[in-house]
């Protein structure tokens, strides 16, 4: 595909950049829960395994502290099986992934994060945490960077269960030395840690505010645009009536300071801002992949 890496917007004083990290395809069923089929595949088509194309969509910040970079993609550690069943597309330059690449075509190398925020450890949110070299050792993807996730998530993923276990694979975060948080914290100036939980107990959006502009990066609270009605959540979560609820709060504040949300699956829009149609909420001003 002959897309752009990087696509940069401002926030305030501060310039974003949301980074293409590559695709995955997830099979649409598990994507939408208990939507019907009929419904959700006139807004994404499945393929013939009927799964859908969803991004794997970071977000970089250049913060006065440095650069800030939010969910790091899939990562180049799995096998082919793995890579087949759920359709991953993230091959970049020189063996690393294409996240790495958007950073390269910006002018920064990996060594130049200096925070890296996990919404949560799923795979395809933190799988880039950690990359393996061509002898087969994993090491830091970005050795220079404080790594921050929600003390309860890190938890929830070092104690599995067999419904969760799929998602939560120890290669992506058991050598990260995490800076633990709890709960709704300023991180740095203008970067704020929100609970948005549901998809997971401790999951957590990221709000980045300045001069009273504000974006969010909602994470799997909405992986996509399609996702934005209240209803039309994941079957992955493993709390969907709490889904339903942070949503609820979370739209609130999102429609009374206008935030522009940023959707890290979406494999065509990019961010927007939250709308009412009748009842349901959806997208207005869509800004979409070029
Ligand atoms: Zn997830």
């Amino acid at each position: 595909m002959g897309q752009r890496s990087s696509t940069t917007f401002k926030v305030g004083r501060l310039t974003c950049h949301a980074l293409e990290g590559g695709y995955q395809r997830l099979d649409g069923g598990a994507m939408f829960g208990v939507v019907p089929k009929v419904l959700w595949q006139r807004r994404i088509p499945p393929d013939e395994r009927n799964r859908i194309t969803l991004a794997l969509r970071c977000l970089l910040v250049e913060h006065d502290d440095g650069l800030v970079l939010i969910d790091t993609g899939l990562g180049n550690k799995e096998n082919e099986k793995f890579k087949d069943i759920y359709g991953v597309d993230n091959a970049g330059r020189g063996g690393r992934t294409r996240l790495e690449d958007a950073l390269a075509d910006l002018g920064h190398t990996p060594d130049d994060v200096k925070w890296v925020i996990n919404t949560h450890l799923h795979f395809d949110h933190a799988g880039g945490n950690t990359y393996v070299d061509a002898a087969g050792r994993v090491g830091l993807s970005f050795p220079k960077a404080r790594y921050v996730i929600q003390k309860g998530e890190l938890d929830f993923a070092r104690n599995t269960n067999e419904r969760t276990a799929g998602s939560y694979l120890p290669h992506n975060f058991q050598i990260v030395p995490f800076h633990l948080i709890e709960g709704e914290k300023e991180i740095l100036p203008g970067i704020r840690a929100i609970p948005t939980p549901g998809h997971v107990p401790f999951h957590q959006s990221i709000l980045v505010e300045s001069a009273g502009e504000r974006v969010c990066f909602l994470a799997d609270l909405v992986p996509t645009s399609s996702h934005l009605p209240l209803p039309w959540i994941m079957g992955y979560d493993v709390q969907p009536l709490v889904t339903l609820e942070t949503r609820r709060q979370l739209y609130q504040r999102a429609e009374g300071e206008g935030w522009l949300l940023v959707f890290e699956h979406d494999a065509t829009v990019i961010s927007g801002r939250l709308g009412r149609d009748n009842n349901s909420f959806g997208l207005v001003q869509p800004n979409t992949v070029g």
